[in-house]
C-alpha cells in the first residue's frame, strides 16, 4: 500500500482531514519503519543516578571496575593460615604439628604477625591473608594438641581455599556495558566495586491523555452512559514497564479547544504524548486535527492495517512522537506493544523485548481480515500430544479477553484465515506460563467459580473457557478439556442434556438454574403474575418492549415457549448473557426478558419463576483418573459448594 508515498503523509487540506483520514492506510510494517525513520537516530540523554533509584534504568555508559575485589586475599572458610611447604609430609600417618601465633583474623581484622614457618594464624571466612601464608587449612582437618598448637592430617596446595584479590572483579577490566538493564545482579557488581552512582539513560517523560465525554476514573461512581477510563491506567502501566516515566494528565472531554490546551501543555513539560480514543469517524474525532497544528512533519501515519487497532494514529511534532491509540482498552494494549513499546524503549536506550514463545495447535478455524495483520488472544491448554491454543474472542472491547489470555497469535496480512489444526507461534505475555491442571471448556456460569474457588485456594490452576454448550462438547469429544458445562435441552424427550452426550463422554450432574421473567419491581403489569400471564399481559400492550436472547441460548428456547408466533417490539434485541438481559431492563430500554434468578436478584429486579434449567457437566471419561478431575469432583461434591451454590440462588442437583 503506499506505493505513492514519499514522504509522511500529512493531509493538505486541514479542513478535510475528516474524509481524507482512512484513505492513506499504512501497512503495520511500513507505519513502524516511517515513525522510526521520523525519530530515530537520536541522541538518548542521560543523567547520574543513585543505586538505590537505578533499578530498571539502562546504563549510559560502560563500567570499568576502579578497583579489584576482593581488594585483598583473604580466605575462602574457617580454619588456619598456613605455609604450604609446612605440610608437605602431612597425612593421616603422620601429622604435622604447628604453632599457633597469638592473634585471630575475624573479617575487617588487618593482620599484624606474618606467619613464619612451623606456625600457623587462626583465621575466619573473608578475612585477610597474613604475610607469609599462601594457603588456608579447614578447621575440621585439624586437632588442638595445646592452647598453642594444633595438628594437621593433610597437605595443603598453595592457593588451597584463597580467593586471590581481584579473582572476582579485576581492577580496569569492563564491568558492565552501555544499554545493560540495571536489575539486582548488575547493583550487586557495581556496589561491590564501590560505586554509588551511574550514568544512565534518562526516561523518557511520556505524558498520557485519555480523551472521551464518557470517561470517569475508576474510584469515581458511573453516571448514565459513562464508563471508566481503562486506557489511563493500562497505558500508564505500560510506559512504566517500557522504561518511560509516566505522567497521567486524566481524561480530556472531547472539546477542541481544551484538547489542544492540553496536548500543548503536555508537550512543553514532556518527551513524548499518548492519547486514546477519539481516532474513530464521528463527532468526537478532534485529537487528529490538532496535531497538524502542534509541530513537523505532523502525521506520519492514520490508520494502519493492524486488528485489533485500524484507527492508530502515529504522529512526530518537532521531534517528539504524538501517538493517538484506539479507545477500546485491548486495541490500545496491542497497538501500544506492537508499535509504541519499540519506539519509547529506543528513546529510553533499552534493548528490543524479547518475548516468550511456543509452539501450539489451534484447534478451531480463526477468519481473519485480509489485508489487516491481526493478533488474536489465546488461552493454552495442555492437549493429548502438545499445547493447544483457544482463541479467546470476546472482541476489541473486552478487557477481560486480556487477563484470561496466555499470549497472542498473529496472522498475517495476506491470509483470510487460519485453518483449524494450524500448528502457530503464541508469544506468551508473561515468560512463564502455567498450563492448567483442569480445563473446562462450555457454557459459563456464575456457580461455577463457586465450585472451583476452593480448588484455586489449594494451588489447583483451573481455566475455564467459555464457548457454549455445543462448543463445549465440541471440544470435549476432541479431548481437549476435562469438563464440558452444557444446558440443552431436547425438545424429542424433554429432557436436559443427556441427549446430547457422545461416546467417551458421561454426565456429572450440576445444578438447576430457575428461568425466570424479569421486570422492574413495582411494574403493575406483572406483579402478582405467573410467567404465561405475564407475557400474555406484555403482549397486550403496545408500549411495552421486550429483550430476547441469541439464537443457541438455551433461555431463548424457553421464552419461544411463552412467546408462541409472536414478535414484538424488542424480540430482535438478542443479547449474549443472562448480564445483559437484566441490565437492559434495569435501564428501561427493555421491559421484560428472561434471566436466571441470581443475575435477577443481583439487579435488584422483580423475578417470575418459569423453569428450571439443568447446568450440567460433560466429563471426558478417558480424564477421570486425572487428579485435577477428582479434586473437581469432589468439590462440586462438597457441602461447602452446596451452600455456596444456594447462597447465589442455585439449587444443586
Ligand atoms: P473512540 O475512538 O473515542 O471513538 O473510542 C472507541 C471506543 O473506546 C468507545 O466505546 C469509547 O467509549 C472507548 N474508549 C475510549 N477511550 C477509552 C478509555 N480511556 N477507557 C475505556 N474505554 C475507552
Ligand atoms: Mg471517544
Amino acid at each position: 500500500m503506499g506505493s505513492d508515498m514519499t514522504d509522511a503523509p500529512v493531509p493538505k487540506h486541514r479542513d478535510n482531514v475528516d474524509q481524507d483520514q482512512f484513505l492513506t492506510i499504512l501497512s503495520r510494517e511500513d507505519a513502524l519503519e516511517r515513525f522510526e525513520a521520523a525519530l530515530f537516530p537520536r541522541a538518548v540523554p542521560s543523567e547520574q543516578r543513585r543505586l538505590s533509584s537505578a533499578l530498571g534504568c539502562a546504563l549510559a555508559q560502560d563500567i570499568v571496575a576502579p578497583i579489584d575485589v576482593p581488594p585483598f586475599d583473604r580466605a575462602n572458610v574457617d580454619g588456619f593460615a598456613v605455609r604450604s611447604a609446612d605440610l608437605a609430609s602431612a597425612g593421616e600417618a603422620a601429622p604435622v604439628r604447628v604453632t599457633l601465633n597469638d592473634e585471630v583474623i575475624a573479617c575487617g581484622t588487618a593482620p599484624t604477625q606474618p606467619v613464619l614457618s612451623g606456625t600457623a594464624t587462626a583465621i575466619a571466612t573473608g578475612g585477610p591473608l597474613p604475610r607469609g601464608a599462601d594457603a588456608v587449612v579447614m578447621v575440621e582437618h585439624t586437632q588442638p594438641v595445646s592452647q598453642r598448637a594444633i595438628e594437621i592430617r593433610r597437605a595443603a596446595s598453595p592457593g588451597q581455599f584463597v580467593s586471590y584479590a581481584g579473582s572476582d572483579i579485576a581492577r580496569g577490566e569492563a564491568l558492565l556495558r552501555a544499554g545493560s538493564m540495571i536489575g539486582s545482579r548488575e547493583i550487586g557488581m557495581l556496589a561491590a566495586c564501590g560505586i554509588a552512582q551511574v550514568s544512565v539513560a534518562r526516561r523518557p517523560r511520556v505524558a498520557v491523555i485519555s480523551t472521551g465525554d464518557e470517561l470517569v476514573q475508576p474510584g469515581q461512581p458511573l453516571g448514565p452512559a459513562e464508563i471508566h477510563d481503562t486506557n489511563g491506567a493500562i497505558v500508564t502501566a505500560a510506559v512504566s514497564e517500557n522504561g518511560g516515566e509516566a505522567i497521567f494528565l486524566g481524561a480530556v472531554p472531547d472539546d477542541e479547544g481544551q484538547l489542544e490546551a492540553a496536548m500543548r501543555g503536555a508537550l512543553q513539560t514532556s518527551d513524548m504524548l499518548v492519547l486514546s480514543g477519539g481516532t474513530s469517524k464521528g463527532a468526537g474525532d478532534v485529537s487528529h486535527r490538532i496535531i497538524a497544528r502542534l509541530g513537523k512533519p505532523g502525521i506520519i501515519a492514520h490508520g494502519v492495517a493492524l486488528k485489533p487497532g485500524k484507527p492508530l494514529c502515529l504522529a512526530v511534532c518537532d521531534g517528539k512522537p504524538v501517538v493517538i491509540l484506539p479507545g477500546f482498552p485491548t486495541s490500545a494494549m496491542f497497538t501500544f506493544h506492537d508499535l509504541i513499546a519499540p519506539v519509547l524503549r529506543r528513546m529510553a536506550g533499552l534493548p528490543p523485548r524479547s518475548d516468550a514463545k511456543v509452539m501450539a495447535k489451534v484447534p478451531v478455524r480463526i477468519a481473519s481480515e485480509l489485508g489487516r495483520t491481526e493478533f488474536v488472544m489465546v488461552s493454552l491448554v495442555e492437549g493429548a500430544d502438545g499445547l493447544i491454543a483457544y482463541p479467546s474472542g470476546k472482541g476489541s472491547g473486552a478487557i477481560t479477553s486480556f487477563a484470561q489470555a496466555d499470549g497472542f497469535l498473529k496472522i498475517e496480512a495476506l491470509a483470510d484465515q487460519m485453518p483449524a489444526g494450524t500448528q502457530a507461534e503464541v508469544t506468551l505475555f508473561t515468560p512463564h506460563v502455567r498450563v492448567p491442571d483442569l480445563v473446562i471448556v462450555g457454557s459459563h456460569c456464575t456457580g461455577l467459580d463457586l465450585v472451583t474457588a476452593p480448588l484455586a485456594r489449594a494451588g489447583v490452576v483451573v481455566r475455564s473457557i467459555a464457548v457454549g454448550s455445543l462448543g463445549g462438547l465440541a471440544a470435549a469429544r476432541r479431548g481437549e478439556c476435562d469438563f464440558a458445562p452444557i444446558h440443552l435441552f431436547d425438545e424429542a424427550t424433554e429432557s436436559y442434556n443427556t441427549p446430547f452426550l457422545m461416546a467417551g463422554l458421561e454426565l456429572v450432574p450440576g445444578w438447576r438454574r430457575m428461568q425466570g421473567i424479569v421486570f422492574r419491581a413495582g411494574d403493575a403489569r406483572f406483579e402478582g403474575l405467573n410467567a404465561q400471564a405475564a407475557v400474555h399481559a406484555a403482549l397486550t400492550d403496545p408500549g411495552c418492549i421486550m429483550v430476547n436472547r441469541n439464537q443457541g441460548a438455551g433461555t431463548r428456547i424457553l421464552i419461544g415457549r411463552l412467546l408462541g408466533e409472536a414478535r414484538p417490539d424488542g424480540y430482535w434485541n438478542q443479547p449474549r448473557s443472562h448480564n445483559a438481559v437484566a441490565a437492559a431492563v434495569a435501564q428501561h430500554r427493555a421491559d421484560w426478558g428472561m434471566t436466571i434468578a441470581p443475575v435477577a436478584h443481583a439487579a435488584g429486579l422483580g423475578f417470575i419463576p418459569f423453569a428450571e434449567e439443568h447446568y450440567d457437566f460433560a466429563l471426558v471419561t478417558a480424564r477421570t483418573h486425572r487428579p485435577a478431575v477428582q479434586a473437581f469432583l469432589a468439590a462440586l461434591k462438597s457441602e461447602e459448594s452446596r451452600a455456596a451454590l444456594e447462597q447465589a440462588g442455585f439449587r444443586k442437583a
